[in-house]
């Protein structure tokens, strides 16, 4: 896999985000678990040409993580503005008997606002890029040959 993973400033919301890189196509993956963005860059389809690119980019309106007691997973990026409905189909889901409360949340952001609705998110969450990626930097070294990889974390 010729990919490299990197924390990198979301272009959204101006906290971490988590890009894959393909060095050798030049595709390349954008999602953040802050606000909810996601963008993509992949070849397009069809074609042999290694510069004919299809873009994509979505508005972040934020994320639903829900940690079931047996460890899984699940996590919902949103790129529209949540209905009321929907949000009381998430509510009743964060409420259910499988769901570890402590660490699941769910997060609104709107005209560049994080409204927490449900649980709590990680330290992390609330740091900007900058903030979060001296953290890193502290936490795990800055090793001088790829010190344009920022460690990912939650
Ligand atoms: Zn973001």
């Amino acid at each position: 896999m010729a990919s490299i993973y990197s924390a990198i400033k979301c272009p959204y919301c101006g906290r971490s985000a988590i890009e894959d890189f393909n060095y050798t196509s030049d595709e390349k993956y954008i999602s953040c678990i802050r606000c909810g963005y996601n963008y993509t860059k992949i070849l397009k389809e069809g074609s042999n040409d290694l510069n004919e690119f299809e873009e994509d980019s979505r508005e972040g309106h934020g994320v639903f993580s829900l940690m079931k007691k047996d460890g899984k997973r699940e996590m919902r990026l949103f790129n529209h503005r949540l209905s009321n409905d929907a949000l009381e189909t998430y509510k009743r889901m964060f409420l259910g008997n499988s769901v570890d409360q402590e660490k699941s949340y769910l997060i609104m952001y709107e005209d560049e606002i994080f409204s927490i609705v449900l649980g709590s998110p990680s330290e992390n969450f609330y740091l900007s890029f900058e903030e979060y990626k001296e953290k890193m930097f502290k936490k795990y070294g800055n090793n001088n040959d790829f010190e344009f990889i920022v460690p990912i974390e939650e």
